[in-house]
């Protein structure tokens, strides 16, 4: 399908791209990798008058890994994420989860922050940073503010960025190095959107599972964590039983929509299958 037509400009500061923002009112959209946005504008979904480019913004393409974990700018792509020399090691979870996005051509131009603003519930990255309790940094006219990831998404391709505002960074949490995790997804094909994906970690003491973090993707119509299944796990050893008690709490508590890909049975099931496998993979690990 053909685009609609809109004017656009690639503007070469933050300031610049949040003044052109603010002058369109809710008429100009930010581009980055355009993976998301054009299939947007080919099924006339939205009808921006303006493309504001944010590629030529200096400053939005790094990750920096310290002390207070890992900071990945809005215009960091897929590819730069599974390049990156030591990542893997610093955050495995992230690197997992992001190996599941698409194919080669799209991984080359799609970024984190795209997939933020987009804010696909199948999609990894939103779903990561909610599970990890990410904090996202925004930017307008009157500065940054932090928004936790929690409070960030506020529905289906709905988040709190506002018209005037660029997402600039995501910020994850240290990674403790002996932590468990386990990252499993069902999709129809590889590189396709999930039908359920589960990310699960926890820290282990005296043999008992702490701080138990269980967030599903795709299976259900918004971003979300398991709090039954993780309260069933929290403080018990992870094996059979344990394992046993957060699948069957996590297949009560969601409650999928039914649509062509899948019924919300089908669904329900599938998220306690990867509640069980990447439970399994954490233990394994
Ligand atoms: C065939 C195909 C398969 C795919 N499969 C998957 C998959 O399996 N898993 C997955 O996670 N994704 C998948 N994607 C989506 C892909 O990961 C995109 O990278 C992602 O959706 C974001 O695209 P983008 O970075 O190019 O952002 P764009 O398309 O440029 O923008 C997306 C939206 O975010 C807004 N935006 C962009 N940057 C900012 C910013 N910094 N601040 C505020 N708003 C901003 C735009 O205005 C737009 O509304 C797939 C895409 C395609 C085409």
């Amino acid at each position: 399908m053909k685009l609609p037509a809109f004017d656009y400009a690639a503007p070469a500061t933050m300031a610049e791209a949040i003044e052109l923002l603010e002058r369109h009112g809710g008429d100009a959209r930010p581009l980055a990798g355009g993976q998301s946005l054009m299939p947007v504008l080919a099924f006339r979904l939205a009808q921006p008058s303006m493309l504001v480019d944010i590629g030529r913004i200096p400053g939005l393409d790094s990750i920096e890994i310290g002390e207070d974990g890992v900071r990945l700018g809005a215009r960091v792509r897929w590819c730069d994420i599974l390049e990156h020399p030591s990542l893997r090691s610093v955050h495995p979870l992230l690197v997992e989860a992001i190996g599941h996005v698409a194919h080669y051509p799209i991984r080359n131009r799609g970024t984190v922050g795209g997939s933020l603003a987009h804010a696909d519930p199948a999609a990894e990255m939103p779903g990561i940073a909610f599970t990890c309790e990410a904090t996202m940094v925004i930017a307008g006219r009157a500065g940054t503010r932090m928004v936790a990831a929690r409070d960030f998404f506020t529905g289906p391709l709905e988040t709190v960025i506002g018209p005037a505002e660029l997402l600039v960074e995501v910020r994850l949490p240290p990674w403790p190095a002996a932590r468990r995790w386990g990252f499993e997804e069902f999709a129809r094909q590889r590189g396709a959107f999930a039908l359920a994906a589960v990310a699960a970690f926890y820290d282990e003491r005296d043999g008992v599972a702490i701080g138990v973090h269980l967030g599903v993707i795709g299976a259900t119509g918004v971003v979300q964590r398991l709090p039954g299944a993780e309260a069933a796990l929290e403080g018990r050893p992870v094996d059979a039983p344990g394992i046993a008690a957060a699948v069957a709490a996590a297949r009560a508590e969601v409650d999928p929509p039914e649509d062509a890909e899948a019924s919300s049975a089908y669904r329900r099931s599938l998220v306690g299958t990867m509640v069980e496998r990447a439970l399994a993979a954490a233990t394994a690990r």
